[in-house]
């Protein structure tokens, strides 16, 4: 068996020839394995959706119940059969419910990671690194200039901003899913107690948080009846970036704008968005992560997708990888 007959790519996304499934499809598809819930790996309208409880469960308060015709939870490590193939979920590290997916037939294992990030994250389950022949490794930060540094030290930055500018309302956008809870979980694991205001975008995802074990500590609507919900004693709001852009941030008063994002590495970015303090928090492998993984997977072959695909694809060249771009489409850095 050569690693195209089991898995290669579609226009719809990863496609498995031998298993007749495919891999976070970007169109509706008769049966389509998730890595995680992030809306442009995990799409409403398939036949069939096999991926993590907390994966499941999130489509499921994103798109409602009947997001799919069938669905079926995996357990990481468990081993599932799929007309021959065989396949297992494992930790991603990015957000709660992220896998990695591997898919194995006659002795030939490739390991799809989905996203994936190596830092420590109170909000999900650690990367677990799995053997492999081919490794499928996304690459959104995937140039030696992005170096992350440690979350728990961005979110110090916010802390003392806000003992700083206690009058300035510090209003933080971070993607719903996953970058929210774990800035809100860095910020409680610092000693900030206080309620945090939250958008209404955000309240169901950190209620699931909640229930899965991640702690955020009390959360306050951010707006009653469409007016900035005054408390006296915080003065953070957390919300999606997509907010930011239209007038809801202005009814705060004095806004300072936040931004935790792995993009926020990128001045000229966050001066494009008017962040006035930007955070380097990122749910992607920074480039030395990528390239430690790469090995660790002990994988001969490396397939590069979303993101910059060159860079990485150099790098395995010219460490013996044998590796090729995939050119998947459809895959933003939406989560990022
Ligand atoms: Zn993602």
């Amino acid at each position: 068996m050569q690693p195209h007959d089991l898995l290669c790519p579609r226009p719809e996304g990863l496609y498995s020839p031998a298993g007749d499934f495919f891999v976070d499809p970007v169109r509706p598809v008769a049966r389509a394995l998730v890595t995680h819930g992030h809306a442009d790996h995990a799409r409403a309208g398939h036949g069939a959706v096999l991926a993590t409880r907390q994966t499941l469960d999130i489509m499921a308060l994103r798109y409602g119940e009947g997001f799919a015709g069938t669905v079926q939870a995996a357990g990481y490590g468990e081993r599932i059969d799929l007309g021959g193939v065989r396949v297992s979920f494992h930790p991603a590290g990015h957000v709660l419910g992220s896998a990695q997916i591997a898919v194995e037939a006659n002795g030939l294992r490739i390991v799809a990671s989905g996203d994936y990030k190596r830092a420590a994250d109170p909000t999900c389950a650690a990367f677990e690194p799995v053997a492999c022949d081919v490794f499928i490794t996304e690459a959104t930060f995937a140039l030696p200039v992005f170096v992350h540094p440690p979350a728990a030290d961005e979110t110090a930055r916010l802390i003392a901003s806000l003992a700083q500018f206690p009058e300035r309302t510090h209003i933080v956008g971070a993607y719903a899913l996953g970058k929210a809870q774990r800035v809100i979980r860095l910020m409680r694991e610092a000693g900030h107690d206080a309620p945090i205001r939250i958008h209404g975008a955000l309240e169901k995802l950190c209620a699931y948080y909640e229930t899965q074990g991640v702690t955020l500590g009390p959360l306050v609507p951010a707006t009653l009846d469409g007016k900035a919900r005054a408390t006296a004693e915080d003065g953070v709001v957390v919300g999606p970036p997509a907010a930011f852009a239209d007038r809801w941030s202005r009814r705060f008063a004095d806004p300072l704008t936040v931004f935790a994002s792995g993009w926020m590495r990128v001045r000229q970015r966050a001066r494009q968005r008017g962040v006035e303090l930007p955070l380097i928090v990122s749910d992607h492998a920074d480039w030395p992560e990528l390239t430690a993984t790469i090995r660790e997977t002990g994988a001969a072959e490396v397939w590069v997708t979303h993101g910059r695909e060159e860079a990485l694809v150099r790098w395995c060249e010219l460490n013996g990888i044998r590796a090729r771009p995939l050119h998947l489409v459809g895959y933003e850095d939406e989560a990022e």
